[in-house]
């Protein structure tokens, strides 16, 4: 059965991703948008979430608004009985997932909290092969310009937008599928003079086993960028590349299928549907609330844009 799914918040990542994987979908047809801006051709387009559910005619929508206002727009879906996609990262707390979490299950829907950088093709392979590895150590290393990826979005720098954990939580989404379960032993965050969210982090994790984990995620990289997980185990060496659709092995390249992250989003989306099920992993998100609480505030120079 073809779900009718509107699309709350066009913007970058609809457009971008979105709405041509959408367009594609055997499981999925765009019946409508709600957007104050953002405009999709051939479609009704709403000013609010509000509208667009009063109007009928959707049984799902995914909400691809920065995560400082999706909960309000996930209770509101979830209250009139829609299926919900959540863009990550999936809000602005722990707790309001929780409630959203609860509110799904009364309702007998679907939540699904997106990581897309786990369906990039080399994570799972690099899963499968970790499995049972004994790991020695683990470097993460995610680093991009800011100005590239996020022009004049100012909700990135604000409370809940979570600064450059932005593109650093797709980082801890990889690491949280492939490696045993870690936790934060200390941190830095820099933060720029005029911002309220850091511009780079620096972070050191350890696992039960006390592997060390260190990760350096930084906004201020021109030129070539890096999205970099590397494994030392016993057994080899693993490096994850460009945000996980690379994979070598003991410096091998491993043959893998071509990028289709947010197709394998929507295929889990409509499995999970069909399933009637929900899946919320706050693993990524937990690590990222584990930085702020514990990781020490160094201010640096102020950003412009
Ligand atoms: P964006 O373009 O800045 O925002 C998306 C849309 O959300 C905007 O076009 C706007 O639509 C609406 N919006 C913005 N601020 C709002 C506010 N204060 N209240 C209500 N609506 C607001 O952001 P994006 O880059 O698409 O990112 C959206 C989400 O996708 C983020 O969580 C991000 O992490 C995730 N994501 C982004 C990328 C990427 O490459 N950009 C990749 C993967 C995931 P209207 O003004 O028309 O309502």
């Amino acid at each position: 059965m073809v779900t009718k799914l509107g699309i709350v918040g066009v913007g970058k990542i609809a457009r971008d991703q979105h709405l041509p994987v959408i367009a594609a979908s055997p499981d999925f047809a765009l019946t409508a948008v709600a957007s104050r801006h953002g405009h999709v051709d051939g479609v009704p387009n709403y000013a609010s979430i509000e509208a667009l559910i009063a109007a009928g005619g959707i049984d799902a929508v995914t909400l691809s608004q920065p995560p400082q206002v999706r909960f309000a727009a996930a209770h509101a879906a979830l209250s009139a009985g829609k299926h919900v996609f959540l863009e990550k990262p999936p809000g602005a707390t722990l707790a309001e997932l929780r409630i959203l979490e609860d509110l799904a299950r009364r309702q007998g829907v679907t939540l699904f909290a997106s990581w897309h950088s786990r369906f990039a093709s080399g994570v799972e392979p690099a899963r499968a092969w970790l499995s049972g590895k004994r790991i020695r150590a683990v470097t993460i290393t995610w680093k991009e310009d800011v100005r590239h990826w996020h022009p004049g979005q100012d909700w990135i720098w604000e409370p809940g937008g979570m600064g450059v954990f932005d593109p650093g939580i797709n980082a801890l989404s990889i690491a949280t599928a492939i490696l045993p379960a870690f936790y934060l032993v200390d941190g830095t965050l820099e933060v720029p003079a005029n911002r309220f969210a850091p511009i780079a982090a620096h972070l050191h994790f350890r696992d039960a086993a006390d592997t060390p984990i260190e990760a350096v995620f930084d906004w201020r990289q021109t030129g070539p960028q890096t999205w970099d997980i590397r494994v030392d185990a016993e057994e080899g060496d693993l490096l994850l590349s460009r945000g996980g659709s690379v994979l070598a092995i003991d410096g091998r390249d491993v043959p893998l299928p071509p990028e289709a992250e947010y197709r394998g989003l929507y295929d889990r989306f409509a499995s999970l549907i069909a399933a009637g099920e929900s899946e919320v992993d706050v693993a990524p998100f937990v690590h990222v609330a584990d930085a702020f609480l514990r990781g020490a505030r160094r201010t640096v120079e102020p950003f412009e844009d």
